[in-house]
This record gives C-alpha cells, structure tokens and sequence, in this order.
C-alpha cells in the first residue's frame, strides 16, 4: 500500500468562461478521496497563452487555496502538448493525474485510479474512452484511419486512449527524461513500459465553449504520433522505388519488343499516364521524406518546448522553480 502527494496536471486554453465553476467541482472530488492514500495534493495550471480570462482566473484561485494551487502563464499559445509537461515538470508530488480542463474527464475517476496505484501498486493508470462522446463521423473516420496506422505500422495499440492518466513520480521522471521537442503524451507514456491499468472513461460535455484542436493542429498530432514511432513510411518510400522500378523493367522489355515486331505503342497517351505517375509517386516519396526532414530540424535547433511569463507558487514552497 502507498501513499503520497498528488499533483494534478490541468492544462488550459482559453477556458476562463467556467474555470472557476470546474475548479471547484475537481477540488470537491479531490478533497473526498480517502485520506489512507493521500498525504496532500496541489494542482498545477498552465495557461497555454489564452487570450481571455483564463489567467486572471488562475489568479484569483491561486489567492483562494494558496496552499494547493500553482499557475504557470506561458508567453504565447505552445499546445496541449508543451502543457502538460511544463505542468509535470513543475509538479511536487509522487504520483500526479493529468486531465482536461473543462470537465470531459470526469473527476469522478480519480478515486479509482489513486485506488490502484496505491493499493495494487500500478504507476500508470489510463482512462480509455469508452465511447467517443459526441464526435462527427469524418472525426471518427480520421481517427480510426490514424488507430489502424498507429497499430499496424508503429505497433502502438492507442485505440480510445486518452490524455487522462494518472503517473508515478517514476514515470514523470522517465517522461521528463525524454529529449525529444515534439512529443505525443498518450503514446509516449504506453511506449516507456511500466506496469498499467486501464479504466474505462466516459467522455462527458464540456463545461462550456468549444473544442481548441483544429483540424490542422489534429492532422499534425497525428503525423508526430506516426512519425515519432515509426520509421516504416520511408520504407515503404523504398519498397515504392522498388516496385516503380521493376514496373518500368516489364513495361521497358514490352515497349521494347513490341518495337522490334514493328508494332510502337501508341505514343502520347502512353506517356501522357506514365508522366503522371511517376511524377506523384516521386512527390509522395519526397513528402515522406520532407516530413521526417522537418521532424529532424525542429529536433536539432533544441529549442525550450515553452516559455513562462508568469508564475505562482505555493505559499511555504519555493524550491520549484526550475
Ligand atoms: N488545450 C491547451 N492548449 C491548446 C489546446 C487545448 O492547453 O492549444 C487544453 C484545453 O484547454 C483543454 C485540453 O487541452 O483543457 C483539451 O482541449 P479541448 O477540450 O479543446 O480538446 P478535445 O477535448 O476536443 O480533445
Ligand atoms: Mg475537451
């Protein structure tokens, strides 16, 4: 049996219309769990560059609980992504639950998952969508599209995994330790191992406003995810050359006989087709190429994942700041 200090990790994107009202409800839940397992807890905010009331509402909690609450401000919006790690990255405790912060995670799960890591030692805990709230049916076909890939090609099963997860201070550490710039938490934390559990998650409304992922920023998530576990799409660039090659032998050896018998193929259409195909099998290849290319110098020009331009502590604890 384990007990500790919990840091909750909540990162926020111009949720300040009902921060307050959702904040109350998450320190409601967190308040009611017992108390064999819990030594203390404080919750880390990070305001991702929110152009509204966000930051002034961290503010004013950070006055109201001065004891549990700490709020980073960063200087500009750096995604979900950047979020919660600055968030892990500034949190105390010994095992720490990231969730969303406008109420599609229930807190109510958190009972059940601090259950399991204190009573049967489990240092990750996954809430697994069990179904996909209220989703468009081209959402769901992106999604199933990117779950087919990340399983066949990356060998990642990330199927309704969620960014709802509690983690052992071993594994923040771990994670932390990572020194890649674009980083896709959900995969990562599956990737590095260590003994898990899942609990099934009922995707609820949200508190209010609307979704912050766009399709591009989505489409770009996906991408990292597929590239940062896998290298198979160049392969299959080559596997590409491979096959484009041994067609051009066949089609070469035809054109060529069939000049010999006297009888030339007929000429412009032919090529015409030909042109086309080998021109967008090369821009394909190139794409893929360009992709791991990009992933490459974002990587190498080693820039911070994020910048704070403000912070608050709390009161009695000023060993943090890093
Ligand atoms: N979020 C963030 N930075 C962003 C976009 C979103 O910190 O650039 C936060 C957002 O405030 C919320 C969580 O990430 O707490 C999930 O975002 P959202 O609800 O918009 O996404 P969805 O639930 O639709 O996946
Ligand atoms: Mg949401």
């Amino acid at each position: 049996m384990r007990k500790g200090k919990l840091s909750l990790v909540i990162p926020l994107y111009c949720e300040g219309e009902h921060f307050s009202k959702t904040f109350a409800v998450i320190r409601e839940t967190v308040e009611q769990l017992p108390e064999a397992y819990l030594k203390g807890w404080e919750c880390v905010l990070v305001d991702d560059g929110s152009t509204d009331s966000t930051w002034q509402s961290l503010e004013s909690l950070a006055r109201d609980y001065p004891e549990q609450v700490r709020a980073l401000r960063f200087s500009r919006n750096f995604g979900k992504e950047a979020a919660i790690r600055a968030g892990l990255e500034h949190a105390s405790g010994d095992l720490a639950i990231v969730m969303d912060g406008d109420l599609q995670h229930p807190p109510s799960l958190m009972e059940d998952m601090v259950g399991l890591w204190a009573d049967h030692d489990i240092d990750v805990v996954n809430a697994v969508k069990a179904d996909r709230g209220r989703e468009s049916l081209l959402y769901r076909f992106f999604v199933s599209c990117f779950n087919f890939l990340m399983t066949h090609a990356a060998g990642q099963h990330v199927v309704g995994d969620s960014d709802y997860k509690l983690i052992d201070r071993k594994v923040i550490d771990a994670f932390l330790k990572l020194g890649e710039r674009r980083t896709f938490f959900r995969g990562l934390i599956n990737w590095m191992g260590f003994r898990s559990a899942t609990i099934p998650l009922q995707v609820q409304e949200r508190a209010a406003g609307q979704t912050k992922f766009k399709v591009g920023s989505l489409v770009r998530l996906g991408l990292t995810a597929l590239t940062s576990f896998s290298t198979i799409a160049l392969h299959f660039v080559t596997a590409l050359g491979i096959l484009s090659a041994l067609v051009s032998a066949l089609l070469g050896l035809y054109t060529l006989g069939a000049w010999w018998s006297g009888r030339a193929v007929e000429g412009f259409t032919t090529i015409i087709l030909l042109q086309l195909m080998v021109g967008s099998i090369i821009m394909v290849a190139l794409g893929i190429i360009g992709e791991y290319l990009s992933i490459i110098y974002i990587e190498v020009k080693g820039r911070p994942h994020y910048f704070v331009a403000e912070s608050i502590q709390p009161e009695k604890k000023n060993n943090l700041e890093s």
